[in-house]
């Protein structure tokens, strides 16, 4: 097993991370920004580098700083976390130049999902539904047959585009040329990248993925699917697995069209289907090659633990569990905490007078502050995230309510009150709620 791992992350992934290396008795070494001396996961890793000012381009993105700090600690391999340069192929690439272990997929993988455009295709060479598109977007005839088939509301989307930003729902003829132009431009400045595509907006469909994990034996696993569909500005608020909704064949289809085509591109790693699901039909949008903030729910119903397995497939393990071995039990739920006014949703850096975390059977709270910690505005506005177990939806509801209840976190503001009332809204309730919950949400 690997001896030593750098963790290019912060926040608490970096201490998720470090968690999973300790019961694997692999040393961590944490890297941080000036403004993160006094964070949680400088304190818990065996060693911290600074790799830089508060300004995350030149820290947490800063790549010839990060292959030094590796290089003077002497690690075996890079957990990169999410976000930051978890899906960037050329630091895949630099980080095995240099020797060490990228833990995640190959580079040539990250960069065919990392292009959405090439993801869809190489999903529907193996069968898997895509949302109808169109992305040859300087001829005007092929849009105009596109909306002729599809019709308006269409949305643009950057093909290189991530965490629900440059997205654009057009619903008049006459905003269509303006409106890929300013995507165009936006994408550009965002990601580096003008590429964008039209898709047929789907009315009220819900986000469901599936996990999977392969090795580089040609194992490949499906660990299930999350509900992912309350969310706001297409960013992810809370998570549930099972989804309340799916039946069990459905499940099942899905779950084995994924493994199919994972193994088909020989896939290794951590790595996420995002479908959406209207009418009974799946969708397919994108696949994340990363682990992903909501993987907690997955970890809580499987009882598997997907950062350990991440870091023994990316060591060359094979795979122990079979498909079949894998039991699904109870029901967990994610809410995603973030320091930011309750309706503006505009960040609230600042320090924390007074915290409480909550707990009991079936509570675990997967954050980096403490009291007396002062939340950085350079950074994500997540701050924690408490996931509840429970036998049934019903238990782990009960559970997560009770525990945001206890949550005091004191000095910022929160959405703590806000996941409250959502998870005693009639729909969220039913289980029938969609991707637009929230625009209609008082
Ligand atoms: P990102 O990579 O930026 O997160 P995704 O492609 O995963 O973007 O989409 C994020 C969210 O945006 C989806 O979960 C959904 O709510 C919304 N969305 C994306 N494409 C469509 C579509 N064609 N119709 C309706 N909503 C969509």
């Amino acid at each position: 097993m690997f001896k030593k791992i750098l963790i290019a992350n912060r926040g608490e992934i970096a201490l998720r991370v470090i968690r999973a290396c300790r019961e694997l008795n692999i040393d961590t070494v944490s890297i941080h920004s000036e403004a993160d001396e006094q964070a949680m996961h400088v304190k818990l890793a065996d060693e911290s580098i600074c790799v830089g000012p508060s300004n995350a381009q030149l820290s947490y993105l800063n790549i010839p700083a990060i292959i030094t700090a590796a290089t003077i600690t002497n690690v075996d391999a890079i957990h990169p976390g999410y976000g930051f340069l978890s899906e960037n192929k050329r630091f895949a690439e630099i980080v095995e130049e240099h020797d060490f272990k990228f833990i995640g997929p190959k580079a040539v993988h990250i960069e065919m999902m990392g292009d959405k455009i090439q993801a869809k295709k190489m999903m529907i060479k193996n069968n898997i539904p895509i949302i109808p598109d169109e992305y040859n977007l300087d001829n005007t005839s092929k849009i105009n047959d596109f909306i002729k088939k599809y019709h308006l509301p269409i949305i643009i989307k950057a093909a290189n585009g991530g965490g629900g930003k440059g997205m654009r729902i057009i619903t008049k003829n006459e905003d269509i040329e303006k409106s890929i132009s300013a995507a165009k431009a936006e994408s550009k400045k965002s990601f580096n990248d003008d590429k964008v595509y039209i898709e047929k907006l789907l009315n009220d469909p819900k986000h469901i993925e599936i996990q999977i994990l392969a090795d580089r034996f040609g194992n490949v696993l499906s660990l299930g699917e999350r509900d992912c569909s309350i969310q706001r500005n297409h960013q992810k608020l809370i998570e549930e697995c099972p989804s309340p909704i799916l039946s069990d064949k459905q499940r099942k289809e899905i779950s084995e069209l994924c493994v199919q085509v994972v193994k088909s591109f020989k896939y290794e790693g951590l790595g996420t289907l995002e479908f959406l699901f209207e009418n009974n039909k799946f969708y397919f949008m994108e696949m994340n090659t990363r682990l992903q903030v909501e993987h907690p729910v997955t970890e809580m119903v499987t009882g598997i633990d997907l950062v350990k397995e991440q870091i023994r497939v990316a060591f060359g393990e094979e795979l122990k569990m079979k498909q079949n071995e894998i039991k699904f039990n109870g029901h967990a739920i994610e809410c995603r905490i973030n320091a930011e006014h309750p309706e503006t949703f505009i960040p609230s850096p600042g320090t924390i007078r007074q915290y409480h975390q909550p707990g009991g059977p079936g509570i675990r709270v997967d954050s980096a502050i403490y009291q007396g910690y002062t939340i950085s505005p350079h950074y994500d506005s997540m701050i924690s995230k408490i996931i509840s177990y429970g036998k049934n939806r019903e238990e782990s509801l009960s559970k997560i309510k009770k525990a945001l209840e206890e949550y005091v976190i004191m000095g910022i503001d929160t959405n703590l009150q806000m996941h409250q009332k959502i998870l005693n809204h009639s729909s969220f309730l039913s289980g029938e709620y969609n991707i637009n919950f929230m625009s209609n949400f008082k």
